[in-house]
């Protein structure tokens, strides 16, 4: 059977298909039309929203390839205070959206009664909203604290799934097995659960790639964010190649064929490498977006990589407007939940 018709009808291949698909754009269009194809069937045309507040760009952590990294010291920093984030919040409602996913660096000021006042205030006034953590590692127990307060959903990207490739990209004070453990963890409490990884990190090859693909396939997430490495001035990687947006928006295909039913965020990486890049992302089975709700002030100092964008469709500020773009890409943004439809 030809390797797209297999991929889109059995949502899997062996390692030497998924090779063969990965390192040609020979299958492209077709990939596209069968993961839009695969998205429709159980998504629609459906844009889910989300409104993204990056509370902090603190960082106790030394990833090489992040731009908050604790030793850039070229950074100033940041966090947000309760009212800050309730402020976001009550902007976001307005706007329409319906899912407040609070996302930065490894701070330890954000501690589990911190967290969990916040998640418990942000429940109580708005109910009928999703509530999505993205801070990083913790203990099983802090996790269960915040899923009790009100939390629905956590994104912790792997990264890497190949042990090798990771220690090239963090220092050996954090493990690969305790973040996979982390992301079986979140599941078991009842998250909905969001992995990924960046495509084109320095040394990554076709096989990691792979890996990352299995390692995916082994977790079964609800959510699976994957977007362009971008490099930034400020780390030891400052001297890297930024990855492929080709390579990037097959992979996008790829996955919603692996997982037809997986909530995929056209991601901000993917905007920031390509004004079209969202787009793309969206025809190529991404369903998802997430505009920065961010107080403006702050928004520049998130600086994950360079030239973060950071402003129009990127604000939530300006809904309509990306309304207006996710039509011209033939969906529709709606202001529901969103919950995965597994
Ligand atoms: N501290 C949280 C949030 C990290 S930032 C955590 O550990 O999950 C969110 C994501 O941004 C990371 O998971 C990483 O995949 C991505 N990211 C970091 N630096 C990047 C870069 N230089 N280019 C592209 N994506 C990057």
């Amino acid at each position: 059977m030809e390797l797209v018709k297999k991929l889109a009808k059995q949502h899997n291949l062996t390692d030497d298909e998924l090779r063969q698909i990965l390192v040609t754009d020979r299958f492209d269009s077709m990939l596209m039309q069968e993961a839009d194809k695969a998205r429709q069937e159980i998504y629609g045309r459906d844009v889910y929203i989300r409104g993204l507040i990056e509370i902090s760009n603190y960082c106790k952590n030394n990833c090489y390839y992040c731009g908050i990294r604790g030793e850039n010291k070229n950074l100033t920093r940041y966090r947000l205070t309760k009212e800050d984030i309730l402020y976001c919040c009550e902007q976001g409602y307005g706007l329409g959206f319906r899912t407040f996913v609070m996302q930065g660096g490894e701070d330890p000021y954000f501690n589990d009664d911190t967290v969990t006042d916040i998640v418990y205030s942000i429940r109580s006034k708005y109910p009928d909203c999703a509530i999505t953590l993205s801070l990083g590692e913790k203990p099983a127990e802090s996790y269960k604290k915040y899923f009790d307060a009100g939390a629905n959903r956590y994104l912790l990207r792997h990264e890497t799934a190949t042990e090798e490739h990771y220690k090239k990209l963090h220092p050996d004070s954090m493990s690969l097995e305790y973040r996979k453990e982390c992301l079986f963890t979140l599941k078991e409490i009842g998250f909905q659960t969001g992995s990924g990884f960046m495509v084109g990190s320095p040394y990554q090859t076709v096989e990691n790639i792979i890996a990352d693909l299995r390692f995916l396939q082994e977790l079964g997430p609800d959510m699976i964010g994957i977007g362009p490495y971008i490099t930034h001035k400020d780390t030891p990687f400052y001297d890297k190649q930024s990855g492929d947006l080709f390579l990037t928006i097959r992979l996008v295909s790829i996955l919603r064929l692996m997982f037809p039913y997986a909530l995929i965020p056209s991601t901000t990486a993917l905007g920031t490498i390509h004004p079209q890049g969202r787009q793309m992302g969206l025809k190529a089975g991404a369903n998802v977006v997430m505009p920065n709700l961010s107080p403006q002030n702050v928004r520049k100092l998130y600086s994950l990589y360079k030239d973060k964008i950071a402003t129009d469709e990127e604000a939530a500020e300006s809904v309509e407007k990306l309304r207006r773009t996710v039509k011209e890409a033939g969906y529709e943004v709606v202001c529901s939940r969103g919950d995965v439809k597994k």
